[in-house]
């Protein structure tokens, strides 16, 4: 069974209402899906669902801790209700608690861990039971480059390593039922989560992203439109055949 014949082409996005979030619900809607713009806030996400709407596509804004499970399982109900069970999933929630490893507190590394992998978790577990229904489903989770190990992100790098693993294994347990389920591993993107950090380390934003730029094979940073792609890929029916796989979008190899 395909979505077309479910008549369900219904998008979970969360985190949303900003950056890779924001670009990746805009994308899917042009693509033809209804989309859950699932951020902290109900009102952080409006502005992207009137994009959304403007342009005559579909889209709802939901206000969730993805990180608690009572949340979790509102938001998912409230989007089989308004829009239709989902079939989508992208699990794009993330925040940074970076400090050197002496200096992080256990505060910082729960954070972390709740809202990247306990998140995807929560969201993963809510939504499959629509895509196992359908026999159709497709499921991102946002990794980073940052997996393969960064100075100050001991926590982030283990979570965002740790999806990867997540993304694994739910490829091989959900394959049977028509589900896919890939990583996407974005390098450095302009966003609201990067500018925090020039502003932790004290560059001008401009200058941060020059510096990184200079490092990148294709001499550019990312946009959230660079993410927001490759998912629209990953979530397209024909993506059908790819499944539990690491896509780093990083505008070159990584060392
Ligand atoms: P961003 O601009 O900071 O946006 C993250 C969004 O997630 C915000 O809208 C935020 O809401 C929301 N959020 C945070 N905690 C949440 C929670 N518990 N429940 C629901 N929503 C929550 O980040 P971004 O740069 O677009 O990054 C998006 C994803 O890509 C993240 O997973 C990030 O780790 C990953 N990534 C980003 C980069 C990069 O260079 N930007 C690189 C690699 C990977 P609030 O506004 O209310 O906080």
């Amino acid at each position: 069974m395909n979505p077309e014949q479910t008549g369900s082409r219904v998008a979970i996005v969360t985190g949303g209402a900003r950056g890779i979030g924001a670009a990746t619900a805009v994308r899917l809607a042009a693509d033809g899906f209804a989309v859950a713009v699932v951020d902290l806030e109900e009102s952080a996400g409006k502005d992207v669902v009137d994009t959304i709407t403007a342009a005559g596509g579909r889209a709802i804004a939901v206000g969730a801790d993805v990180s608690d499970a009572a949340q979790v399982g509102a938001a998912v109900q409230r989007t089989v209700t308004e829009l239709g069970p989902p079939t989508v999933l992208v699990n794009n929630a993330g925040v940074l608690r970076d400090n050197l490893l002496f200096k992080m507190s256990e505060s910082d590394w729960d954070t972390v861990m709740n809202v990247h992998l306990k998140g995807a978790f929560l969201m993963a577990r809510a939504a499959q039971e629509h895509m196992v229904s359908a026999g159709y489903g497709r499921i991102v989770n946002l990794s980073s480059s940052s997996a393969l190990g960064n100075r100050g992100q001991a926590n982030y790098s283990a979570a965002k390593a740790g999806l990867q693993g997540f993304t694994k294994t739910l490829a091989k347990e959900l394959g049977k039922f028509g589900i896919t389920a890939n990583a996407v591993a974005p390098g450095f993107i302009a966003t609201d989560m990067t500018a925090a950090t020039a502003a932790r380390v004290g560059v001008d934003f401009e200058d941060f992203k020059k510096g990184a730029a200079a490092n990148i094979p294709v001499r550019r940073v990312g946009a959230p439109e660079d993410i927001a792609h490759t998912i629209s890929f990953l979530v397209s029916e024909g993506a059908g055949f790819v499944s539990g796989q690491v896509i780093y979008v990083a505008g070159g190899p990584l060392d």
